[in-house]
């Protein structure tokens, strides 16, 4: 069997975690050290670390945290309280995507940047990709997670790196063709962009497709089964992959390998990684079906490190083990933690409900569904859950009653939650990308009787 790091994709993952237990024991101590935002975060706390389980010791680094530190940067330190190193040894500057507010920025040494390529390079090779293959790198944004770091990573593996990202959409089609690529990395909405268009590449270059790959990443829901197929059939058969990572920690850390039944750990040489519980903070055991929170630490980090990060990635374990010889944990990341919903004490996730409905009645209805909350900021409910469905196909009244029991009947025996399903019409509900929100807050309807505001 094939495997990029192979000691270590191999090892049993009780023995991976030991391993990576000496190496946070030794990389703790110093970082208060050379990390104001670590000095002031764990304070005084400096627990011995011979089981990753002894990390609970220490307190979670959040987002917020990072912002934080970010606000205190200065002529010497312009990334601010995280700036583990001199500036002097920083060699390259990331940022976040930064669709939202101000963007974080992170700091790589030529270590780190070591570091990224080699976790990456795994990532690549367990999600398929070789050598031989020429591979499409459709990430626009140098600067972001998703741009060097990744290029680096197809080179890494041998692979010849073509970097389309940034050109528009009619030339990412005809250079893909005229360059032979065998492979493609995108994001899961820019992937179906991409197949709707596809064979347009063809009639402009005259030049026949060798796309065999598709890594999809940068956003959830490539596992889910219709966005996949679609995807896949408009590439030409393509084999779909999944990837994900994350810019605050490491921008690939989880592939998926050929059995295509989650997406492994790959970063086991310089990221710790646990589950929790979100409510709790609790440590969640890997096992198939555990869902929870993913929680980073970075021991092999020089400049701006995260120890116990919270990711906010609701994850569900999908094995541990696996027929491909890696020993990680597999998992699909089913929404984010601020995503959730709580029903009758129970988490839901709205991407999970969305699954559970576009699964069971593929063909029948469109791949999203809309929530509604009564409110913003509703996370309770302890009523049965709005929710409403689009048909492909218009129907009468009848059988729109009837699919819509059946979709409360399915949601309620594999997620254990009450939703009142209203089936609508072909196009009744927004459309947008794959990314539209899932969750929308009910307008609230006039009230009878009362005069209109002056
Ligand atoms: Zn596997």
């Amino acid at each position: 069997m094939e495997h990029w790091n192979a000691e270590l994709e191999s090892m049993p993952w009780r023995d991976v975690e030991r391993w990576q237990a000496t190496q946070v024991d030794a990389f703790l101590p110093a970082l208060r050290a050379r990390s104001p935002l670590y000095a002031r975060l764990h304070g005084a706390a400096s627990p011995r670390v011979a089981d990753l389980a002894d990390l609970r010791a220490l307190p979670f680094t959040t987002k917020d945290d990072l912002r934080t530190a970010q606000d205190a940067a200065s002529a010497g330190a312009p990334f601010g309280a995280n700036q583990g190193v001199p500036s002097s040894a920083i060699v390259q500057a990331l940022s976040s995507s930064g669709t939202t507010g101000r963007p974080l920025y992170y700091a790589l040494t030529a270590r780190d940047v070591e570091t990224f390529t080699d976790a990456i390079a795994t990532v690549w090779f367990a999600a398929g990709i070789r050598s031989d293959d020429v591979v499409a790198h459709l990430v626009g944004l140098p600067m972001v997670a998703g741009g060097l770091p990744y290029a680096d990573g197809f080179r890494r593996v041998g692979a010849t790196l073509c970097w389309l990202g940034g050109f528009p959409t009619e030339r990412i089609l005809a250079d893909m063709r005229r360059l032979r690529a065998t492979a493609l990395l995108a994001t899961t909405s820019f992937a179906l962009h991409l197949a709707e268009r596809w064979d347009e590449g063809g009639r402009e270059t005259d030049v026949a497709s060798s796309l065999r790959k598709v890594l999809g990443g940068g956003e959830p829901g490539l596992h889910h089964a219709e966005i996949r197929s679609r995807i896949a059939a408009g590439l030409g058969g393509a084999d779909v992959r999944e990837t994900m990572g994350l810019g605050d920690v490491l921008p690939s850390m989880w592939g998926e390998c050929g059995q295509r039944d989650g997406m492994h750990f790959c970063a086991q040489r310089s990221v710790a990684v646990e589950l929790v519980d979100p409510a709790t903070g609790d440590p969640v055991a890997w096992r198939e079906g555990a869902t929870g929170e993913l929680v980073y630490t970075t021991f092999a980090r020089d400049a701006t490190p995260v120890v116990r990060y919270r990711s906010r990635d609701h994850a569900l374990v999908t094995g541990v083990g696996c027929a491909c010889g890696r020993t990680s944990p597999r998992m699909r990341c089913i929404g984010r933690t601020d995503d959730m919903l709580i029903y009758k004490g129970m988490n839901v996730f709205p991407a999970a409900l969305r699954d559970v409905v576009a699964e069971r009645f593929a063909g029948t209805v469109q791949p999203f569904v809309r929530i509604w909350k009564e409110r913003a900021g509703q996370v309770r409910f302890d009523d049965a859950i709005a929710v409403d469905v689009e048909t492909l196909a218009a129907l009468d009244d009848g059988a729109r009653a009837r699919l819509g029991r059946a979709i409360e009947a399915e949601v309620r025996s594999r997620l254990q939650v009450r939703i009142a399903a209203t089936v609508v019409a072909p196009g009744s509900l927004p459309r947008g990308t794959y990314k539209s929100p899932l969750v929308a807050v009910r307008p609230t309807p006039p009230a009878e009787g009362k005069p209109d505001a002056p």
